[in-house]
């Protein structure tokens, strides 16, 4: 190991903060003792501030619908391959019931963005279904991208707890390069903005090892993530989707570099918020049969199951060789269960699992 990583790492354990050079320096790891290092710093942060506990959140896909374009995203609007859902109500209520009765503390409603008030009311009635089908007890984060004030509000008072929407990245140029002209990122921003004002958790974070982004733009993206001081932590690597204007970097694109970036990326940002909830997600048990795992062991404890019928999985397909398409709820919590056992965590099982961050913040709640 380098006297740098060593002297990085030697500062951490005392206390001191990471400064942009010193995340450079650690993203550009690529010695395995340089790598376990890391990961053994950030697992030892971790189990001090969250604890080696591991919250399930049961991810229901509401729908493949959506109006926006994103140029890296496989259910974009102009993607005209994807065959088009949304659940119905007593769908989601159904997926709900079954995360409740196997003690999922927590729901994810993840979905496209639409901007209308039919949608807005099919969430509204949803949340208040799902919750009176579950007396209340299940905490309820929302995936549903950019929306106003007051469609913030109205899912917050039908029982909308926390929501998380990346920013993608805190490089704006980068931003503009993979988004329409009519995406921005300021009020993507400002919805953030917005959603603490409503008294949501708030949760964002980026897209790792985007085509044309340096380890010195991802830095930037965990100091910008820094200063939001978020309560929770959502990114993943990139993984091309062949229907898409980025397919051509299914040609070059390493899976194990880019999972060993997406950990990194994981274990600078728990060395940063050693206190936020943040996510091992899915991109990175597609890159890895252990990704998830893996996230864990760099830092992550939170992990979102798909608890959506299998039926509609494989039109859920944001990037290429998403997991589990065919496995049921059930079978992906028994697999899962042992694989956590088998790496000496423990899983929270009927409970919320709020980041000590946000409970900092907000002692009432
Ligand atoms: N529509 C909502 C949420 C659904 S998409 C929103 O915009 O917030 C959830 C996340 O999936 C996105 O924020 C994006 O970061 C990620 N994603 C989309 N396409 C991806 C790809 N090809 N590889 C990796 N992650 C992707």
């Amino acid at each position: 190991m380098t006297q740098q990583v060593k002297d990085i790492l030697g500062h951490v354990a005392q206390g001191q903060t990471l400064e942009r050079d010193d995340l450079i320096r650690l993203l550009d790891i690529s010695e395995e003792n340089e790598y376990e290092a890391l990961f053994h710093a950030a697992y030892e942060v971790k189990k001090k501030n969250v604890g080696p506990v591991v919250y399930f959140r049961g991810l229901i896909e509401i729908s493949n619908i959506c109006q926006k374009d994103c140029l890296y995203c496989g259910i974009r609007k102009s993607n005209p391959k994807v065959p088009r859902f949304r659940l119905s109500i007593e769908e989601i209520v159904q997926a709900a019931r079954w995360a409740h009765d196997n003690h999922y503390g927590s729901l994810v409603l993840q979905g496209g963005e639409i901007q209308n008030d039919n949608h807005s009311q099919y969430i509204t009635d949803a949340l208040n279904q799902l919750h009176e089908a579950t007396n209340g007890e299940l905490g309820v984060t929302l995936s549903l991208g950019e929306q106003s004030p007051q469609v913030l509000r109205q899912w917050r008072q039908a029982g909308a707890h926390r929501y998380l929407l990346r920013l993608e990245t805190s490089r704006q140029d980068l931003y503009r390069q993979y988004h329409p002209e009519d995406h921005l990122w300021a009020p993507r921003l400002q919805c953030l903005d917005d959603l603490r004002n409503e008294g949501y958790q708030v949760g964002t974070g980026v897209m790792i090892g985007l085509p044309d982004q340096t380890n010195a733009d991802l830095a930037d993206d965990l100091l910008y993530i820094k200063e939001l001081d978020v309560d929770m932590i959502g990114m993943g690597p990139f993984i091309p989707h062949g229907d898409t204007p980025l397919a051509h970097h299914l040609d070059t694109f390493n899976k194990d570099a880019q999972l060993q970036l997406g950990l990194k990326m994981l274990a600078c940002a728990r060395l940063l918020l050693p206190d936020a909830n943040m996510a091992a997600t899915t991109a990175l048990q597609a890159l890895s049969d252990t990704g998830r795992e893996l996230g864990l062991q760099a830092g992550a404890n939170i992990i979102m199951p798909n608890v959506t019928d299998p039926k509609h999985r494989r039109a859920y397909q944001l990037y290429d060789g998403k997991p589990s398409l065919d496995e049921n709820s059930e079978q992906s919590r028994m697999g899962l269960e042992k694989r956590i056992a088998g790496i000496g965590e423990k899983i929270g099982y009927g409970l919320w699992g709020n980041s000590p961050r946000f409970k900092k913040r907000a002692p009432k709640a």
